[in-house]
């Protein structure tokens, strides 16, 4: 008899949800949880989605990272123009079009990085995509609140619907809280 197939909520599950990048203690995440690269998403991760310009505190925090030794390497299921202009900006390496939740670009930058699966956290503000991608490939997942509230069509009607599903749903059952301040503690 065929087991009935159950959706397991907790690949989507980030190990922790923060405000932004900016409540990430860049020294923290090395000494204390291990990272040595971080995969980071674009849109309403780096920059609010529709703008094409980072704000002082991105950029500070990308210099933190960069200065503390860690490898970075943008992630992004958005277009060539967009992502090349930022990654070129930031100066850091980037894919586009990744398709997230797919596993191809995020084991790819983990292999440039040169760095192992307990080594390597991901950062981005999507469940449906860097979530559930990082966790199928076993990274730390950091959840961060999106930048701004405007969206892609398919991610507006699609993904996000369905993330405020599976918020109220954890909200219930106490599953996730959103940590303020500095994380790691
Ligand atoms: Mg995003």
């Amino acid at each position: 008899m065929l087991k009935p197939c159950r959706l397991n909520l907790n690949l989507l599950l980030p190990d922790v949800y923060l405000e932004n990048i900016c409540s990430i203690d860049i020294e923290k995440l090395k000494t204390r949880k291990n990272i040595k690269g971080i995969i980071i998403d674009l849109d309403n991760t780096l920059i609010p989605y529709g703008q094409k310009t980072l704000d002082d505190k991105t950029k500070d925090w990308i210099k933190q990272v960069k200065q503390s030794g860690l490898k970075i390497h943008i992630v992004s299921n958005s277009h060539i123009r967009k992502v090349s202009n930022i990654g070129n900006l930031l100066e850091i390496p980037y894919f586009y079009n990744c398709f997230k939740p797919f596993q191809k670009y995020i084991l790819l930058a983990m292999e440039e990085m040169n760095t192992g699966y307990e080594e390597t956290a991901i950062i981005g503000d999507q469940i449906l995509t860097d979530v559930l991608g990082g966790n199928f490939a076993r990274l730390l997942t950091i959840l961060v609140h999106p930048l701004s509230s405007t969206d892609s069509i398919f991610t507006t009607l699609f993904n996000r619907t369905l993330e405020r599903l599976i918020f109220s749903f954890w909200s219930k059952n106490g599953k996730i809280e959103q940590t303020k301040g500095k994380w790691p503690q």
